[in-house]
């Protein structure tokens, strides 16, 4: 069956839970053991002291480690990108930085693609380094040669552990080549040491894109944009095969960033509507683009949809992404002040950072999102002053398009 048949029932036993139609929040910090010895066989599989056998299954101790809500969402997760396991955090900044703690160690190179998101951007530039962790850059649209290149004129060559990438990059939608970026990961991996792909899936996921079929060895996402999608949670997760979600588990268990059982019970009620709701804003996305690329006050429309026949990214596009994403950016000619203006007069649009909600929400990436980034790399990246970035929702497009032309007639 397809993932949006499953998100009501999967991994969810009524039978253990009073007949409940509904997953119940499980509003407890630890669980009874029948028998001590139990407990004992309980924490050597949790602790990875032994191999669980055929006939066990790995209980419920504490809910640092494992609660049933925090596990069915787990198990939901996996549905949609075709993971094996998948882990639940309390933030997408969480689930990041326990991937890169996980595996980065010190004198190791991390590998990134820019841009990123900013806070990604922070904690792999400004923090990473103090804990001795190298770090070199490639720009989306760049592929393979030319990051080889970047790799070995470094040196560090044989310390490249990670690659950590994020497509299409926000705010630009530029595309990073998942599989080509794998090959990369290959060709400096040995026998004694191997090199993963992780990939932040949140402008297009879990629905959109998977990159776990396109080679990424992990997905990452903040999980507070389409899969919380109601702007009222922040939560993160990391999927991937069960020999690495093991490894991150490991690391969330001493970190302790899981989701709360409040914030998993939220995530699976929006679960149930995830399909609809990505299937809308992807169509009012279509429409408000094709509104943008003719409005005379419209310089430029960053969309996945302008990205056709010809455009030297459209052949990855293809194969890479299921729709155009629900992500626009465009720049308003007249620069900070006009966009602030158009800003400024939207009415059904919220003014808010975030994305991925039912609400349509706009931003100034040059002075919100993106302002902690260089002013060279801005500029190199096109974030310009007279750039707004749009989430669109599942409002009526029309109501959208009506409020964004009203909106920029104050331009
Ligand atoms: C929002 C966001 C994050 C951070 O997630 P939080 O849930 O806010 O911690 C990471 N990556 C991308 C692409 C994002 O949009």
């Amino acid at each position: 069956m397809k993932p949006e048949s499953l998100m009501m029932s999967y991994g969810f036993k009524p039978e253990l839970s009073e007949g409940a139609v509904k997953v119940p929040i499980f509003l407890t910090s630890t669980f009874v053991f029948k028998t001590a010895e139990e407990g004992k066989a309980l924490f050597e599989i949790a602790y990875g002291k032994r191999e669980k056998r055929e006939s066990e299954e790995l209980g419920l101790i504490y809910s640092r480690i494992n609660n049933p809500v925090l596990e069915i969402l787990e198990n939901r997760l996996t549905l949609w990108d075709g993971a094996e396991d998948c882990a639940v955090f309390e933030s997408g900044m969480a689930a990041i930085t326990t991937v890169l703690l996980e595996f980065l160690k010190p004198g190791d190179l991390v590998l990134m693609s820019s841009p990123v998101y900013g806070g990604s951007d922070h904690f792999i530039k400004k923090i990473l380094p103090k804990f001795g962790i190298h770090v070199l850059e490639f720009s989306v649209g760049e592929c393979k040669e030319a990051v080889i290149n970047i790799i070995e004129k470094s040196g560090m060559a044989e310390k490249l552990s990670l690659i950590y990438t994020e497509t299409p990059a926000n705010p630009t939608n530029d595309l990073v080549d998942i599989a080509c970026t794998k090959e990369v990961a290959k060709y400096f991996s040995s026998k004694e040491k191997e090199v993963y792909v992780a990939v932040d899936n949140t402008y297009m996921g879990p629905v959109w894109q998977h990159p776990l079929k396109h080679g990424a060895d992990l997905v990452l996402y903040s999980a507070t944009k389409y899969i919380g999608g109601h702007s009222d949670l922040i939560a993160g997760a990391c999927l991937g095969n069960k020999e690495l979600l093991k490894r991150v588990k490991g690391m969330r268990t001493f970190l302790g960033n899981m989701a709360s059982p409040h914030t998993c019970w939220m995530m699976l009620r929006s679960l149930e509507t995830l399909k609809l709701r990505m299937d809308v804003q992807a169509e009012n996305a279509n429409k408000v683009a094709a509104f943008l690329n003719n409005h005379p006050k419209v310089e430029k429309v960053y969309f996945l949809g302008n990205i056709t026949e010809g455009h030297p990214q459209y052949e990855l596009k293809k194969r890479q992404c299921l729709t155009n994403g629900a992500m626009i950016s465009f720049d308003v000619a007249g620069g900070e002040a006009n966009a602030f203006r158009c800003l400024n007069a939207l009415k059904l649009i919220k003014l808010a950072v975030s994305l991925g909600s039912t609400e349509s929400l706009a931003e100034h990436p040059a002075s919100m999102t993106h302002c902690d980034v260089d002013d060279a790399d801005k500029k190199k990246f096109s974030i310009t002053d007279k750039m707004i970035r749009l989430s669109v929702g599942v409002e009526n497009y029309e109501d959208i398009i009506s409020d964004i032309s009203q909106a920029l007639a104050f331009a």
